[in-house]
């Protein structure tokens, strides 16, 4: 059945590959990200192959600009049951050095932004008796030097999904997260120069210690979204899914 989904932070990356594969799957995708002109490429990508998208430009943490969003969505391509919360930043630092604007930004866009969409979009999905929603947790969630305010944001999206799934289950909606390990887009990217290193060397060192021996790529997490999304995983519910190449990365 086509459904319509909204994909957070789906400019590119892992949000990108999400939408390609959701609209694949059939359904109409509002592709929202900060900047709507940044949105095109992807919306280009799944009317290419034949979908429907629709370009929105929002901040997820800014309550006005979520309501606007998705109604935007809801009046062009039809009500939103289906929701990937995957729109993030890393404002990385050792705990000494983090200011409090790098500590509110990281919580800010995954949780508050996760919370806002999700608030707006469960009022779809509940008058529909029918949803899925899908938040972009990590294998940093476990812990990871110099990530003090992304872990504890990516810990928090997990107690977020399993509270969604007990509140949520009962009008049909399911809420489940997925924790990627290292996934090669433009974040990764970012934290190689960071710490002064090539991104190839980066990629290299990093997946010697994945047990699948690979890097991962944004079209691993879309399969696993997918998934969550589909109509046959109506029975898994406040699960974490680590999609890492192994048990933790
Ligand atoms: P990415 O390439 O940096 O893409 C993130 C997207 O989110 C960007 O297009 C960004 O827009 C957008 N965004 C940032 N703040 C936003 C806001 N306030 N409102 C709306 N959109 C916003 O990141 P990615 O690697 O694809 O990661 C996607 C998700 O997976 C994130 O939640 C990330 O934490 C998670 N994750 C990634 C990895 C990895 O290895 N890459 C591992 C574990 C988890 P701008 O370009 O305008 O900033």
């Amino acid at each position: 059945m086509t459904r319509t989904a909204i994909v957070t932070g789906a400019a590119r990356g892992i949000g990108a590959a999400v939408a390609q594969r959701l609209a694949a799957d059939g359904h109409a995708v509002g592709v929202i990200d900060l900047d709507e002109a940044a949105c095109a490429d992807t919306v280009a990508a799944i009317a290419d192959a034949g979908g429907r998208a629709l370009a929105v430009g929002a901040d997820v943490a800014d309550s006005a600009a979520v309501a606007g969003a998705v109604s935007r969505v809801a009046d062009e391509l039809g009500a939103p049951t289906i929701l990937v919360n995957n729109a993030g930043i890393i404002r990385d630092n050792l705990l000494f050095k983090m200011t409090e604007d790098d500590w509110d930004a990281v919580l800010s866009v995954h949780l508050r932004g996760a919370f806002l969409m999700s608030r707006e979009v469960q009022k779809h999905q509940v008058e529909a008796g029918w949803g899925r929603i899908v938040n972009l947790s990590s294998t940093s969630a476990l812990g990871n030097r110099g990530q003090a305010n992304y872990a504890a944001a990516k810990a928090g999206m997990q107690g977020f999904t399993k509270t969604l799934a007990i509140e949520l289950g009962r009008y049909g909606v399911t809420a489940n997260a997925i924790a990627p390990g290292f996934i090669v887009t433009d974040m990764t990217r970012a934290t190689a120069a960071r710490i002064g290193v090539e991104f190839e060397q980066f990629v290299e060192f990093n997946a010697k210690e994945i047990p699948v021996g690979r890097p991962g790529h944004p079209g691993d997490i879309a399969a696993a979204a997918a998934f969550f999304c589909s109509a046959e995983a109506g029975f898994v519910s406040g699960q974490v899914l680590y999609v890492a190449g192994g048990p933790r990365a």
